[in-house]
């Protein structure tokens, strides 16, 4: 039986997705030949890439607005070192903005590159609000966030309106929100939590701000060398770019980025209701700043844990222990899982609630 998958990353994709990449592998295009063993350079693959490339910009809302879309490898963590060493003037410095795990890895590879200013941090707090008040230098050659902190389940909002080139970390909510997108000046996200099988990482970026750092970058490093390339510049993760382009291809044809955030508001509004209202749980995340695709929560009593866990294991659940960072409970929503798993999800909480009074009734008889 499928489970219903609540993995942080890698983690579920539409089950088209599954069928349709299996079938790729097994038969490419009725070419005779799986994607596979063809050339990064055959036409069929070339279509493939191009019309990924595409379909970001499309559904981004991005088109003919000077970026460009890359599908690099390396992960999201390569990226923390490609922005500094792209974006960081020789003797200039960078502004970030710490929001917990992520964007400190990234902050720690910027600090290699030079200055790299803290403009707020919520660590104190280990990391359940985004902070809000905070000042970008205008000197600052750019400013770096994450838009949605897969460990701890806080999403922004709301971005600073900055001259500076703002940089972005959407690994786990990219294609999740309507955003006005052409506020950042470069978006970098993992394939492996609402796009792709893991291996490449989609890099959205405008071109006029690169070339401007008087660094030397290496060639596998530098984004103008990939765009020239047309995201060729070496092999590809030809898999994981076709999962890629076939997740794109599903969402468009769900109706977008509109369509899928409706659902994945009515889904995290059936999870956060009943955390709020169920007397055994408890969020980890400051209300206003809640995350749509990770939401983490606690047991208030620790003494329920094999009960719960024992509960939610039988109704098909599958990935759902929180980070070792926070504990408890984290339900990662992304775009493919169904409404009607957070429901299942819902139900066994309810369910717990009922054995845990009844258990407390027999007790007091
Ligand atoms: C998972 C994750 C990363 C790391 O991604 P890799 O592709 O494993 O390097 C970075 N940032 C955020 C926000 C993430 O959720």
């Amino acid at each position: 039986m499928k489970k219903h998958n609540y993995s942080a990353g890698p983690c579920i994709l539409p089950q088209e997705v599954f069928e349709k990449s299996a079938q790729a592998v097994l038969n490419f295009n009725n070419s005779g030949l799986s994607i596979l063993e063809i050339s990064h350079r055959s036409k069929d693959f070339v279509a493939v890439m191009d019309e990924a490339r595409a379909l970001v910009l499309e559904l981004l809302g991005l088109e003919g607005k000077g970026y460009q879309a890359l599908f690099l490898q390396g992960g999201a963590s390569l990226e923390f070192l490609m922005v500094p060493n792209n974006l960081m003037k020789v003797n200039g410095k960078a502004a970030y903005l710490d929001t917990g795990t992520w964007a400190n890895n990234a902050i720690k590879e910027a600090k290699l590159f030079g200055e790299t200013l803290i403009v707020a941090s919520s660590k104190e707090e280990n990391y359940s609000h985004i902070p809000k008040e905070f000042t970008i230098p205008v000197d600052a050659d750019y400013f770096h966030c994450t838009s949605n902190n897969t460990i701890f389940g806080t999403q922004m909002k709301s971005f600073p309106k900055t001259n500076v080139p703002v940089v972005c970390d959407m690994s786990s909510d990219i294609f999740s929100r309507s955003l006005d997108f052409s506020q950042f000046d470069l978006i970098y996200a993992g394939a492996q939590k609402n796009m792709g099988a893991a291996g490449t990482t989609l890099v959205v970026v405008k071109e006029e701000i690169l070339g401007k750092s008087g660094r030397a970058i290496p060639s596998i490093l530098d984004y103008e060398k990939h765009i020239k390339a047309e995201s060729m510049y070496n092999t590809p993760a030809v898999f994981a770019v076709y999962t890629c382009l076939l997740t794109l291809q599903w969402l468009k044809n769900q109706g977008g980025i509109p369509t899928i955030e409706k659902i994945n508001e009515a889904k995290a509004a059936l999870l956060y209701n009943e955390i709020d209202r169920n007397p055994l749980f408890i969020g980890t995340a400051n209300v206003e700043d809640r995350s749509n695709m990770n939401a983490t929560f606690l047991l208030v009593n620790p003494e329920h844990q094999e009960t719960f866990d024992k509960m939610w294991k039988e109704a098909g659940i599958s990935g759902l222990p929180g980070h070792r960072s926070v504990g408890g409970y984290r339900a990662s929503m992304y775009n493919a899982l169904p409404l009607e798993s957070v429901q299942v999800l819902v139900d066994v909480m309810k369910k717990l609630e009922e054995v845990i009074i009844n258990q407390s009734q027999i007790a007091q008889q």
